[in-house]
């Protein structure tokens, strides 16, 4: 018998991931979970109603087109049901997006930091991935982003708000971006926290989108409509790119179950945004507790709060978790803590006085 082990992909070495057995680190039950950016509010009834109607036929594949979810979004947003795109969470679409226009040769832009997934879907594509820091002030550096693109960009990520920062570009200075980026490379507009911006001035992607074919707007029902578990997330954008998304995602990706309880949360939009506005609340308050506490938070405008610690960062963790709140560390970096339950925000903010 040969020794070999099966060729893998080269572009696999070195992506992080968890350990077969062991809870992933996002899993596991605590006190407060506030690493993961959830929402900490619990299933509507109208949307467990759904999910128990739907559980009556697990024994069929479900709708691979997602043909009520789509009408429901199509309507929501005036678009036509050929521009939406649905996938296993809007990380599964943006792999779908990747996949659709970069590979090996290719270069995908993004700021960093930013959201995880986009230097390891990059890799796994076997494209060339190009970050661009952030400001001093945690933003993106619009202009040297557009100074990075080459003939050979391809993709580029735009995280509005920033995660983990929490931070914004706004309408003015995007659309100026926009003007720079040749209409050959597709610009997709994350904006899974977009229910939790407030400043008018940050627009909605979909405003761009109406009137460039190169713009993809992604969003999700994982944060403010409460659906993390389920994976449904989808985008916006024009044919061709559109279509290239059904090619690329993974068949029946997304559940039943899941495609009625995101209806489900459609129809009940008032009520879930009510929620999501008491959680801006919640993210005010907390905001401002910590910088009378003396901390420099960056103003933010998702369900989340950054905190740049450098070295102290493991430090705060450690004492974050022994009080019995889980956040996210980046080594080195800084914090991101979710805003969850009242409870949960006083007492990681106890725990952060006592830390100053
Ligand atoms: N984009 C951003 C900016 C995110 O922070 C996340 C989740 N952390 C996602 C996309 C993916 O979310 P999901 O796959 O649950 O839709």
């Amino acid at each position: 018998m040969s020794e070999k082990s099966p060729k893998l992909r080269a572009e696999l070495d070195g992506i992080p991931t968890y350990k077969p057995g062991k809870p992933a680190a996002s899993g596991g039950a605590v006190a407060y979970k506030l690493s993961s950016n959830e929402n900490p509010y619990p299933p509507l009834p109208g949307v467990l109603e759904s999910a128990v109607a739907a559980a009556g036929n697990f024994n069929r594949y479900p709708d691979m087109a997602c043909t009520g979810l789509v009408a429901e979004l199509a309507e929501r947003f005036g678009v036509p049901v050929e521009h939406i795109a649905t996938g296993t969470g809007s990380v599964g679409v943006a792999q779908q997006l990747i996949q659709s226009t970069a590979g090996p040769g290719d270069e995908v832009i993004y700021a960093w930091r930013s959201f995880e997934a986009y230097p390891i879907i990059t890799q796994i594509s076997g494209a060339t991935s190009v970050r661009v820091p952030l400001t001093d002030g945690d933003v993106h550096d619009l202009d040297a982003m557009a100074d990075a693109i080459t003939e050979r960009t391809r993709l580029i990520f735009v995280c509005n708000p920033n995660n983990p920062t929490g931070t914004v570009v706004r309408r003015a200075e995007l659309e100026r971006f926009l003007d720079r980026v040749p209409s050959d490379v597709l610009v997709v507009l994350d904006e899974a926290y977009k229910e939790f911006v407030r400043d008018p001035e940050v627009p909605d992607g979909i405003e761009f989108y109406r009137n460039r074919p190169n713009v993809a707007v992604l969003r999700t029902f994982s944060k403010a409509y409460g659906l993390a578990g389920l994976r449904v997330g989808f985008a916006i954008a024009h044919e061709p790119v559109a279509a290239a998304l059904r090619k690329t995602a993974v068949p029946f990706g997304v559940s039943q179950l899941a495609q009625d309880a995101a209806v489900a949360s459609l129809r009940a939009e008032d009520e879930l945004l009510g929620r999501v506005g008491s959680l801006v609340c919640e993210r005010e308050r907390v905001h401002a507790a910590l910088v009378a506490q003396g901390w420099t938070v960056p103003e933010t405008q998702a369900n989340f709060v950054w905190m740049r610690l450098g070295e102290r960062t493991a430090d705060f963790a450690a004492a974050c978790e022994k009080a019995g709140v889980v956040v996210r560390p980046f080594a080195g970096e800084g914090l991101r803590v979710t805003i969850g339950e009242t409870e949960a925000n006083d007492l990681f903010l106890h725990t952060a006085e006592a830390f100053f």
